[in-house]
């Protein structure tokens, strides 16, 4: 065998062009090299480029700036994962000693991070109702430094009293982190609505094809957002280069299948609240919804693409069901391109028991429909019929 010749070791010149791509270059590099240690210094202390890849990266600062237009923001950074984003405020923001407020139906991880891993570290953590401002007022002591709040609970589809809460925080000048990760920018834009910090899985409806996982957080106070970048990069919670490029592919067309979705969402609301065998639809666009006349004042006419509905019928019902939708994935995820489906009572929602699930109005027969872009008419035959053939079962 032969030596392998050096030159393969080494990197050629990047050919150069005075035309520019049109579609966005995908930057694995894991480190630049620069032209001499002044330089380096140089752009340390200026922050002019880019040293290594865990600190920052082209696609990782293409897609952030992108959600920041989004979000009415700039500043804000990409993270390997929804919970990189959750961890990295927690991480960068909290102290031992500290008290954090979470509403009561926060994402299943961010749950069990503010019931056994704060306190772990020291943090003091109480959860309230979101849907009663007050209960999160209740809740207050002298050493609470944040709230955390989703705008539309999963899977129950309840409304937070955004505008309560963030009354209540502003005044006493406790943080507001909003997860935005069901509501999107195109249904309620946080900063607008006294938010100090808003995140995303920009796994689910940003990026929109099932195919990238990330999160993405941006804090108002750039103080505040300096001690998030320095824990996304300490605790190394750096988004992958081909993943961002995906999902900024992805968010190109995120406003037209936001709208898309949304508009099959309401259809298809209105359809099942008619076919035998439901119990009932949840759906901001319902009047029956429960918190309906908060939903149009949170939400306006952008009720989303996330329902729930119950059927007839435990858990032989919800088999049958899912059994005869075999071309609807039942995939606890959200946002994709295609309908999904989830049955919380043995995914999600499994480590609760039946009381709990009860409590929260989750029987066996409870589904969540994260709906795609499929043709309506289709999309509302296909359930319709699945719902039919659960209440032979
Ligand atoms: C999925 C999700 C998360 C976590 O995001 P990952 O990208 O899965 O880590 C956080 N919050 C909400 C509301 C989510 O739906």
């Amino acid at each position: 065998m032969s030596d392998t010749p050096k030159s393969l070791s080494r990197r050629p010149e990047w050919p150069t062009s005075v035309s520019r791509p049109v579609a966005t270059p995908l930057q694995p590099t894991v480190v630049y090299s620069s032209p001499d240690p002044s330089s380096l210094d140089q752009q340390y202390a200026d922050g002019s480029g880019f040293t290594y890849a865990r600190e920052g990266h082209p696609n990782a600062t293409v897609l952030a700036q992108k959600i920041d237009m989004l979000e009415g923001v700039t500043g804000g950074i990409v993270n390997g994962s929804g919970m990189a984003a959750v961890s990295a405020v927690f991480l960068g923001i909290l102290k031992a000693g500290d008290h954090v407020i979470g509403a009561d139906q926060l994402y299943g991880r961010t749950l069990r991070m503010m019931t056994q891993d704060l306190p772990r570290f020291g943090v003091e953590t109480t959860l309230a109702d979101p849907t009663d401002a007050a209960s999160f007022e209740a809740a207050i002591k002298p050493n609470t430094r944040m709230m955390v709040v989703e705008v539309v609970s999963n899977p129950t589809i309840r409304i937070a009293d955004m505008e309560g809460i963030a009354k209540i925080a502003n005044e006493r000048g406790i943080l507001l982190v909003v997860d935005n990760t069901f509501t999107t920018p195109r249904s309620y834009l946080p900063f607008e609505n006294g938010a100090d910090i808003v995140l995303h899985s920009v796994t689910k409806l940003l990026a929109g094809h099932a195919d990238a996982t990330l999160g993405y957080v941006v804090a108002k106070d750039p103080e505040l957002m300096e001690q998030i970048y320095i824990a996304n990069t300490t605790f190394g919670f750096t988004a992958s280069p081909f993943d961002c490029w995906l999902a900024e592919r992805g968010l190109q067309t995120f406003d037209l299948r936001y709208d898309r979705a949304e508009a099959t969402a309401i259809e298809l609301a209105a359809a099942l609240a008619d076919v035998k065998g439901v119990k009932r639809v949840i759906h901001p666009s319902r009047a029956d919804h429960p918190d309906h006349n908060r939903g149009l004042q949170i939400l306006g006419d952008r009720p989303g693409n996330m329902l729930s509905f119950e059927v007839e019928g435990g858990r032989a019902a919800a088999d049958a069901l899912t059994r005869a939708a075999p071309e609807l994935p039942f995939a606890p995820t959200l946002g994709d391109v295609g309908t999904t489906l989830s049955h919380p009572a043995s995914s999600s929602h499994r480590a609760l028991t039946p009381e709990a699930r009860a409590d929260l109005g989750m029987s066996e027969g409870f589904f969540r429909v994260s709906v795609g872009l499929e043709e309506p008419k289709l999309l509302i035959e296909e359930i319709s019929n699945a719902i039919a053939e659960s209440q032979k079962a």
